[in-house]
């Protein structure tokens, strides 16, 4: 029996680039399923991330000329991240495979085939790896390649330009949904859960239309969650770096009962206004820091709903019934086929 695949797109805003990208993932999907390398219950899953144009209506549209097509509706703006958790943790009921992507066309659909092999080879888990990033501008390039370093320096395993574009089997999506955190780095997560894994390689793409949702203020934001939330190194740092001022004020004190002894108490105005500016720095980069972790968990103790589903398309109906009896339907309660069929 070939796998039921379900190609997992996140979409805010995306008004001008749907209609020229879904096509061809239908086209995709449907050149799969026509040569039964994946069954015939597979679908194109779009998460509308709560956008305010007319993203959400195309995509119900587009359901209607194109059953492959399927959708969840999420009930506000939620960030790329919960966006694309939600559609994995929805397609983990009905799916033996999910490969997400971005909708923008950036990643290129034909390594898709070369992941499913490597799934029907044995693997987990199939990370899309960009094998250059000519496309991408100065800024962007600079600033994920050193993000990459950073993570390492860090302790955070993580795929050298990997992205979002990835296969999880449901054994990994079922293990995926065990791990509850609200701040999300799923680039960090998924190697964290272990199994089989390996890499495709692919080239990636200039945007189709519409433009990047990722200013450089949200790509740093993504760079301290995607830290803070999965190493608690920079702690370790500062306690290093704070034993090493601790030695420095050390041979501090003792030069200035040296120089007291010595009758030169009049000198030092500079070196002390130095130390003073030196140390209440540090001080506040430290306490910055131990306040980021304790925001942190402040979070994470809400455990708040990461997404809430607004709308479905057809595949999910029994699930939202199962859902609503018991209130507005979030990602909190989770059910196994078994689970929806016995209800
Ligand atoms: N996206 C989303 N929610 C957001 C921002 C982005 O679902 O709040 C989606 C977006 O529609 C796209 C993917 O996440 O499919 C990646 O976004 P984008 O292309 O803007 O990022 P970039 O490729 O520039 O890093
Ligand atoms: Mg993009």
């Amino acid at each position: 029996m070939p796998p039921v695949l379900y190609i997992v797109i996140p979409c805010y805003n995306e008004e001008k680039v749907l209609p020229k990208t879904a096509p061809l993932f239908f086209q995709t999907l449907n050149s799969f399923v026509q040569n039964k390398s994946v069954s015939d219950q597979s679908r194109i899953l779009f998460v509308n991330d709560g956008s305010n144009d007319r993203t959400w209506h195309i995509i119900e549209e587009m359901h209607r000329s194109m059953p492959l097509i399927t959708g969840i509706s999420l009930s506000r703006n939620r960030g790329h991240q919960n966006a694309l958790l939600a559609g994995l943790m929805e397609a983990r009921f009905y799916c033996d495979i999910s490969i997400s992507i971005d909708c923008d066309g950036q990643d290129d659909i034909n390594a898709m085939e070369s992941m499913i092999e490597a799934y029907n080879h044995g693997s987990d888990i199939v990370y899309g790896v960009r094998s250059d990033r000519h496309t991408d501008s100065f800024l962007k390039r600079s600033s994920a390649q050193s993000f990459y370093r950073f993570l390492n320096i860090m302790g955070i395993e993580s795929i050298y330009n990997h992205a979002d574009y990835r296969l999880l089997s449901k054994k990994v999506l079922d293990a995926l949904a065990d791990y509850h955190e609200v701040n999300l780095y799923l680039r960090g997560m998924i190697p964290l859960i272990g199994f089989n894994s390996t890499c495709v390689y692919y080239e990636r793409q200039e945007r189709t239309a519409g433009e990047s949702h990722y200013s450089l203020a949200k790509m740093v934001g993504l760079a301290l969650d995607g830290v803070t939330s999965l190493s608690i190194r920079p702690i370790r740092f500062i306690i290093g770096f704070g034993l090493l001022i601790a030695l420095f004020s050390i041979i501090g004190i003792l030069w200035s009962i040296i120089t007291k002894l010595f009758g030169y108490t009049v000198q030092g105005w500079t070196s002390l206004i130095c130390i003073i500016c030196f140390i209440s720095g540090v001080q506040l980069i430290s306490l910055g820091v131990i306040g980021e972790y304790v925001g942190k968990i402040y979070l994470e103790t809400k455990a708040r709903p990461r997404y809430i589903i607004s709308d479905r398309i057809e595949t999910c109906l029994d699930h939202t019934d199962a859902q609503l009896s018991d209130g507005p339907a979030t990602e909190t309660k989770s059910y196994s086929r078994e689970d929806l069929e016995n209800e």
